[in-house]
């Protein structure tokens, strides 16, 4: 594909990433289910973690279901899956899906709902439910239970605390703990061994996203269900990723800190005011992903090697975690008098 094709909008588009600029995915993101036919087979590979939580995933997206002896407990329900998730499940138990719990309203993660028929119970969080009222979505149907701090799902003896510890990801994200599976499920905060997608897995309160690695590690747990990517999580991988977001976290307040020039704006001309921004704001993300990338991290390694995807993906959550320490959190020199040619960012 030339490179016309790829951005016929030249210099007003995206320029094209060339593989041999990227390091392969390492080895530890990269489990044994990819490699043995098991989804060029089924389309999904389904896997017991503790007695009756099972993990469910096509290599790109993960859900999970629970056995209680009294039905079966789904959490999520991504289209990427669809109903791969009712054949994993069959693969695995006879009993009906009874409960449905939405971890949040996006519909990548809960868009195939409706396969679960009317007559589930399906248990979000308040804010979860007043987004699919708002933008009614027959594949997501609305929520029959809803809470707004803290709940406990109890069928058959198997009990599911849900807990909402305020907008991360997105308004209404909550996390999921079976305290006797020892499995915590939290969505799109951490992709384990990976960076995560583009802006911090699309989400919307940087600052509350870098607040919930903390909050996972608040709980006492052995695996972690997170959504994606091609495997589950241990503690370790939170504590790696948890390591990489405060590294940009930290530079990027270094970086906005250092910014006193106005070349930039020089060079566009006053007549090209987002010339400027482009540049300005493209030049500080790149800052941040250059120290972020040559950086040596707490075990020895570059981020390149710890995270996959890592090379491609540190400038978009530089920009947003940059943008987010740019309106969300408070810095000197907020009152001031006279001209502010040198303090343009902040
Ligand atoms: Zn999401």
């Amino acid at each position: 594909m030339s490179d016309n094709t790829f951005n016929p909008a030249g210099a007003w588009g995206f320029p094209k990433a060339d593989p041999a600029d990227h390091p392969e995915e390492p080895a530890h993101v990269r489990p044994e289910y990819l490699f043995n036919g098991e989804l060029e087979k089924k389309g999904y590979h389904v896997e017991e973690l503790a007695n009756g939580f099972h993990w469910v995933t096509n290599s790109f997206y993960d859900a999970a279901f629970i056995e209680t002896g009294e039905g079966v407990i789904a959490i999520d329900a991504p289209p990427n899956l669809g109903e791969n998730m009712l054949a994993a499940i069959e693969e695995v138990t006879d009993a009906p899906v009874t409960h449905v719990v939405y971890s949040h309203w996006h519909s990548d993660h809960i868009g195939a709902a409706s396969m679960f028929g009317n007559d589930v119970k399906i248990i979000s969080h308040d804010i979860t439910r007043d987004l699919l009222a708002r933008w009614p979505d027959p594949l997501r149907p609305l929520p029959t239970e809803t809470f707004s701090d803290e709940a406990v799902l109890d069928v058959g003896g198997v009990k599911l605390e849900l807990s909402y510890k305020g907008e991360n990801h997105c308004p209404g994200n909550i996390f999921i703990n079976s305290p006797q599976h020892r499995v915590l499920t939290a969505i799109d905060i951490v992709s384990p061994g990976w960076s995560v997608f583009f802006h911090c897995d699309a989400s919307e309160n940087m600052t509350g996203w870098i607040d919930a690695h903390d909050q996972i590690l608040e709980y006492d747990f052995d695996a972690l269900i997170s959504g994606h990517v091609t495997r589950y999580g241990t503690r370790d991988d939170v504590v790696a990723a948890r390591e990489y977001v405060h590294n940009i976290l930290d530079h990027s307040w270094d970086v906005l800190r250092e910014t006193r020039g106005n070349e930039l704006m020089v060079e566009a001309g006053p007549e090209r005011r987002w010339t400027w921004a482009e540049n300005e704001f493209n030049r500080l993300a790149n800052e941040v992903t250059h120290r972020t990338l040559t950086q040596t991290t707490s075990n020895g390694q570059k981020w390149t090697e710890r995270l996959a995807g890592a090379s491609n993906m540190t400038k978009y959550h530089a920009w947003s975690i940059m943008e987010s320490v740019r309106l969300h959190r408070t810095h000197d020199d907020y009152q001031r008098r006279g001209p502010a040619i040198n303090k343009y960012i902040w």
